[in-house]
C-alpha cells in the first residue's frame, strides 16, 4: 500500500477529456479520501480553477474547446506557483517543449499509471504544504500584531512605513497603509518635536540605526494623529529592532500617557503640603536654594518672612483640630492674596509659614510682613473669628547660607513673639554667625 499521508490536506484539479481515465482518476483518488475536482477540458479547468483554488493542476495535452497547454499558461498567469503535471501520448511530444516554456513542472507518460502520478504529486505536494502552513502562519502573526494593543510598525531604509498594525491604523485615524502613505508619507509627520526630542530633525533610520547600535532601544516618543490639536498628544515607550534578514527597522509603540500623567501628578504632590496645598518644607529648600544661586550670579535681592500663628495650641484646645485645620487653609488663602506670583510660599512647620521673596530687600519684605500681619488680624475666621500671626523678616547677605539665611528670619520671628505677638520684626543682627 502506498503511503498517502498528507494527501487529504491537497486538493487536485484534474482535467481530461476522456471520460474512462477521468474517473478511473477520481475513483483512484477517492479511495484515498484526497480532495479532486474534475474538469473535461481546458475552459472548464480553468473556470473551476478559479473558483477552487486547487493546490496541484494534472491536465491532459490534447482536449477540446481549450487544449491543456493553454489552460496551464493563463494558470501560470494567474498562479505562477501552482505545480502543473501533464499527462502526454507518444504522440504529443511537439507538445513538451512548449510545456517547458509554459513553465510545466512534471510530465506522467500516457496511459497514467496512477500510483507513479501519485507519487509525482506527494513530492510537489510537499512544497505546498509548507508554503500553505507558511501562509498560516503569516496570517496567524499579521492577528497576533492586529491585536496587540501596542503600536506596531516596519519602516524600511527609504523612511517608508511597509506595515501598520490595526491598533496604529486607528490612532493614526487611517483605513489603511495606503490611505497612510497618502496623507502622512512618512511616520515622521505623526510625531511631535519636543525640546530633548532624540529624533527632532532626524529620519527614523538614522536614529533607529544609533538606537540599536547604542543598545539604547527603549526612548520616549510623543505622537499624534494629523488631523488633532496638541491635546491628543500622547507619550509612548518606542522599543527598535532590525527585521532580520531585511533592511527594516520594527518599532512598538507602548501608550505611557496616563503613566507619564501619573508620574507628573506624583511629582507635585511629593512638593506640596498635603492640607494647605502650599509648598511643603522639602519644596522650600529646593527654592531657597535656587534663588541663592541666582543672588550669586546676578546681585539679586532676596527676602525671607518666616511667620508663625499666635497661640494656635489654644485654637486647638478651644475649638478642635478640624477648625485648627481650617483655619491654616484660610490663613494660606490670604497670604495668596498679599504677595506676588514671584514669591515662593510654603509650610514650614505646624502652623509656620515662608515667604521667599526674589528681588526684594527687608524693608520691601517687612511691608509686606505687616500688610499680611494686618490682613490676618483683620480677618474673621469661621468659628474662632480671631486668629493672629508673628512674622520675622531678613534678607539674604553674601557671606549667608541657607540656615543661617533661616536663621535669621526665625530670630526676627522670635523677637516678634518676645514684643506681644501679632508683630512683625526685621532681622537687625546686622554680620550674623550660623548658630550650631
Ligand atoms: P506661639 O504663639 O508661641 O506660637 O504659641 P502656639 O500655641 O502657636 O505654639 P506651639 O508651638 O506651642 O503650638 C503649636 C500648635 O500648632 C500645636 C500643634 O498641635 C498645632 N498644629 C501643628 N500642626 C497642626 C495642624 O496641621 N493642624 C492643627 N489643627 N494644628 C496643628
Ligand atoms: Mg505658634
Ligand atoms: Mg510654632
Amino acid at each position: 500500500m502506498m503511503k498517502t499521508e498528507g494527501f487529504t490536506d491537497i486538493s487536485i484539479l484534474y482535467v481530461e477529456d476522456e471520460s474512462a481515465i477521468r474517473e478511473g482518476l477520481n475513483r483512484f483518488f477517492q479511495r484515498r479520501s484526497g480532495r479532486i475536482t474534475l474538469a473535461a477540458n481546458g475552459a472548464e479547468g480553468l473556470e473551476f480553477f478559479q473558483s477552487v483554488h486547487p493546490d496541484i493542476v494534472v491536465t491532459d495535452i490534447r482536449m477540446p474547446v481549450m487544449d491543456g497547454l493553454t489552460m496551464a499558461k493563463k494558470i501560470k498567469e494567474i498562479s505562477p506557483d501552482t505545480p502543473i503535471i501533464i499527462t502526454t501520448g507518444h504522440n504529443d511530444e511537439e507538445f513538451l517543449l512548449k510545456a517547458i516554456d509554459v513553465g510545466v513542472d512534471k510530465y506522467i507518460k500516457k496511459p497514467v499509471d496512477f500510483r507513479a502520478l501519485i507519487d509525482v504529486i506527494m513530492n510537489l505536494s510537499a512544497a505546498v504544504i509548507l508554503k500553505k502552513e507558511m501562509a498560516q502562519h503569516l496570517v496567524f502573526l499579521r492577528e497576533v500584531m492586529d491585536l496587540n494593543p501596542n503600536f506596531l510598525a516596519t519602516v524600511d531604509d527609504n523612511d517608508r512605513c511597509t506595515y501598520l498594525n490595526d491598533s496604529f491604523l486607528s490612532f493614526l485615524k487611517c483605513t489603511g497603509l495606503e490611505d497612510f502613505g497618502l496623507r502622512y508619507g512618512s511616520l515622521e509627520k505623526a510625531f511631535v518635536d519636543k525640546d530633548d526630542s532624540f529624533y527632532a530633525g532626524k529620519k527614523i533610520s538614522e536614529w533607529a540605526e544609533t538606537a540599536v547600535n547604542d543598545r539604547q532601544t527603549t526612548r520616549m516618543v510623543v505622537m499624534k494623529p494629523d488631523t488633532s490639536d496638541d491635546d491628543n498628544e500622547s507619550t509612548f515607550m518606542l522599543t527598535v529592532k532590525r527585521v532580520p534578514a531585511k533592511n527594516e527597522w520594527l518599532l512598538s509603540f507602548a501608550d505611557v500617557t496616563h503613566l507619564e500623567a501619573e508620574k507628573q501628578l506624583y511629582r507635585i504632590l511629593s512638593l506640596q503640603d498635603p492640607l494647605t496645598k502650599v509648598y511643603n518644607r522639602k519644596k522650600f529648600f529646593d527654592e531657597i536654594d535656587k534663588e541663592i544661586d541666582r543672588v550669586r550670579r546676578y546681585g539679586q535681592k532676596l527676602a525671607l518672612i518666616m511667620m508663625d500663628a499666635d497661640y494656635f495650641k489654644n485654637i486647638n484646645d478651644v475649638y478642635g483640630h478640624t477648625v485648627g485645620d481650617k483655619v491654616l487653609i484660610e490663613l494660606t488663602e490670604i497670604i495668596r492674596k498679599v504677595i506676588r506670583k514671584t514669591d515662593v510660599l510654603a509650610r514650614y512647620g505646624g502652623e509656620e509659614f515662608a515667604v521667599l521673596m526674589p528681588g526684594t530687600d527687608a524693608k520691601g519684605a517687612f511691608e509686606i510682613a505687616d500688610r499680611l500681619r494686618m490682613a490676618i488680624a483683620g480677618n474673621v475666621f469661621p468659628v474662632c473669628k480671631e486668629v493672629t500671626c508673628s512674622f520675622g523678616v531678613a534678607d539674604f547677605a553674601l557671606t549667608d547660607t541657607i540656615d543661617s539665611f533661616v536663621q535669621k528670619a526665625d530670630i526676627a520671628l522670635y523677637e516678634a513673639k518676645g514684643k506681644g505677638r501679632n508683630n512683625a520684626q526685621m532681622f537687625t543682627g546686622g554680620s550674623f554667625e550660623c548658630q550650631p
